[in-house]
């Protein structure tokens, strides 16, 4: 890093206050509940609450709890569908999975009623089908594969939470109906049980706030962890990936957040949640109350202070978000 001048100093306190600020104020902020649908994720402790912001020059900015792990559950699917992206390629993914909001809940059982396909791959049923597209492409190395990405995206290496992915197992039986319908309808070609285990298993992936930011830098980095300088996704699969996360990565409230927050984003059950600035910053939050439509409360109260206090909405009009942002990277 290049040696920091008084101006950068300054900066990089104010992100800093803006971080402990935001933090401090929705600490209080009690509201939603934590995910009962398998006992792993009821037992979270439910006040945690953690906020990283990590720039594209390398710098992390932390607030609270952010060396918690907790599992991706669906955030998992903005990384996936980056790396099908990579390896199948655009056209034979697009063929499969849409990319049309759904405005239906994430594990709704609904399918495009013109193309048969699922709407998008940040609904179970388009997630799944990636995950079957990664398994027929990668067979039984297909899990090591993603965990090998995830990890180099976090700089780190991830690991998999084992009890959840049996809970996930034992418990997923809406995910293997979906699964078969999808089989039946030509979405899925392999064997379906493959597919969900793939799924499961890549929602148990255990990860911290920290590590998401860290992720989330490395989409905004054009796929390039920026601490250590690999490439952990293709360039052109985290473009089209970002535009799947603006327009469907928070569940049937994505159209809500476009408007109020204006970040690409993913939320996943556990109660995490990742959003990228372009170019920029990986920003991540948890914390495991959730709303009615499965995204964390304290997350998108988080996240939308954010946006506002550092104009990171894609189409601020105050200047501010950009002028203050790129201080910090240029001197990174
Ligand atoms: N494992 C969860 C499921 O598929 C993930 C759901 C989520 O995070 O939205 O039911």
């Amino acid at each position: 890093m290049a040696s920091e001048t008084l101006e950068t100093k300054a900066t990089l306190h104010e992100l800093d206050a803006v971080l402990e600020n935001v933090h401090s104020s929705q600490r209080a902020n009690r509201d939603g509940a934590v995910a009962t649908y398998i006992p792993e994720l009821a037992r979270a402790e439910p006040d945690a609450f953690g906020l990283a912001i990590a720039t594209v020059g390398g710098r992390i900015h932390t607030a609270g709890d952010v060396e918690i792990p907790f599992t991706l559950q669906s955030v998992s699917k903005a990384f996936a569908f980056c790396l099908a992206l990579e390896l199948a390629g655009r056209d034979k993914v697009l063929a499969r999975v849409g990319v049309e909001p759904s405005g239906d809940a994430f594990n709704a059982i609904v399918f495009d009623p013109v193309t048969n396909r699922p709407f998008n791959p940040m609904v179970n049923a388009g997630a799944i089908t990636i995950a079957g597209m990664l398994d027929e492409i990668a067979g039984d190395s297909a899990f090591d594969l993603m965990l090998d990405r995830f990890s180099q995206a976090a700089g780190r290496r991830l690991s998999l939470d084992e009890t959840v992915y049996r809970s996930e197992a034992e418990t997923g039986h809406r995910n293997r109906g979906i699964a078969h319908l999808l089989r039946a309808s030509g979405a899925l070609t392999g064997r379906t049980e493959d597919a969900v285990d793939l799924y499961f298993r890549q929602c148990s992936i255990s990860a911290t706030a920290t590590d998401l930011a860290r992720m989330g830098a490395t989409l905004a980095n054009m796929g390039e962890n920026p601490s250590t300088g690999r490439t952990a996704f293709d360039l052109g699969a985290v473009r089209n990936t970002l535009a799947v996360m603006f327009t469907c990565g928070m569940y049937d409230y994505a159209g809500h957040w476009a408007y109020d927050v204006g970040i690409p984003a993913k939320s996943g059950v556990s109660g995490g949640i990742v959003g990228i600035v372009n170019r920029q910053l990986g920003i991540a939050s948890y914390s495991p109350r959730l709303d009615a439509k499965g995204n964390s409360v304290r997350g998108i109260a988080a996240f939308g202070m954010l946006s506002d206090e550092l104009g990171l909405h894609a189409f601020d009009c105050t200047n501010r978000g950009s002028a203050f942002v790129s201080t910090l990277i240029d001197d990174a």
